[in-house]
């Protein structure tokens, strides 16, 4: 299948600042794509790339296979920075200005667009009175305006507590179940993980990784072990074989080994013949966050 964004080795510097080096991936339709990457990692350089606010010293990319064609904009909705609604005015009569300026949706599209963030309730509020939650939900409302294919969010749950990145969580979720692709910058990992399908890792303008995000998670089987004598729990798993690494974390011992191969009951029975009753014995997933750590740490 076509992907909806394809980019070929962009590249971007600011002066002496390398921000983007030879960058490459794909995004396939109706992924939720997660861009991750320290701060400056220039996430928000790629995204500004994609959207043509900023040009690409080298490299191409492509919306929907189609390099360079300013008609594919009317397709993408993005949210970079946050909108400057007026304070004193409604929902409605933000979203009719913002409407008008981008020339995208009408008043129908703005209910529509209302009921998805869900905001129809307080449409009729000044902005003003709005929650950070809601302020935000109503800057992604002004994206889907028009009702674009692909939305492209830098950090869209900046500066929100809890509850407002669960409303936004859920808001991505629903987005994607109506068939959106959509790309967003993140530095929350645990969030990433929880509604992305897709993941590329940014680091100091280079792609670590891209994929899928269980692809890109499981490299390796993680297993915890855990008896009453954890260093004769050691000393025995250390002759496991196939094992890659042992590592001891707390009263666990973690049992890495390659992807595929953990087979739990073989760990079970090894350590039983070798006089070990285990207390615990499960396969661990890893976690976007120890990837990303494994990752960009030097
Ligand atoms: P953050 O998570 O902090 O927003 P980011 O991953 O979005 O970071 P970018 O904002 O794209 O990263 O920045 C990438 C690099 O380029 C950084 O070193 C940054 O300081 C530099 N940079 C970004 N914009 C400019 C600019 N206009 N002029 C000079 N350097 C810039």
């Amino acid at each position: 299948m076509q992907p909806v964004l394809s980019l070929n080795g962009i590249s971007k510097s600011y002066g002496r600042i390398h921000a983007l080096k030879n960058v490459s991936f794909d995004v396939p339709e109706g992924a939720v794509f997660g861009l991750l990457g320290p701060n400056g990692s220039g996430k928000t350089t790629m995204l500004s790339i994609i959207l043509d606010i900023l040009k690409a010293d080298t490299g191409s990319f492509a919306w929907f296979g189609l390099p360079g064609a300013p008609e594919t904009r009317q397709r993408i909705g993005s949210l970079l920075e946050t909108p400057n609604f007026y304070h004193y005015l409604s929902a409605v009569d933000n979203l009719t200005i913002t409407s008008a300026i981008s020339s995208r949706g009408n008043a129908e599209d703005i209910d529509r667009v209302l009921e998805i963030v869900k905001l129809s309730e307080r449409k009729k509020s000044k902005f003003s009175t709005y929650s950070l939650g809601m302020k935000q939900r109503l800057a992604i409302g002004a994206a889907l305006l028009g009702d674009p294919q692909v939305l492209v969010f830098d950090e869209p749950t900046n500066g929100l507590d809890p509850v407002g990145i669960a409303e936004i969580r859920e808001l991505i979720k629903v987005l994607a179940k109506r068939g959106k692709t959509i790309i967003m910058a993140s530095h929350l990992l645990d969030e990433v993980e929880k509604v992305c399908t897709h993941v590329a890792i940014l680091k100091r303008g280079h792609l670590l990784t891209a994929g899928e995000v269980d692809i890109v998670l499981a490299n390796e089987d993680i297993v915890e072990v855990s008896s009453n004598n954890l260093d004769q729990l050691l000393s025995v798993l250390e002759k496991f074989p196939g094992h890659t690494h042992i590592k001891q974390d707390g009263k666990l011992v973690q049992l890495f080994l390659p992807v595929g191969t953990a087979r739990l009951e073989e760990i079970n029975r090894f350590c039983f013949e070798k006089g070990i009753t285990l207390n615990l014995l499960l396969v661990k997933k890893k976690s976007l966050e120890t990837k990303f750590l494994e990752l960009t740490n030097d």
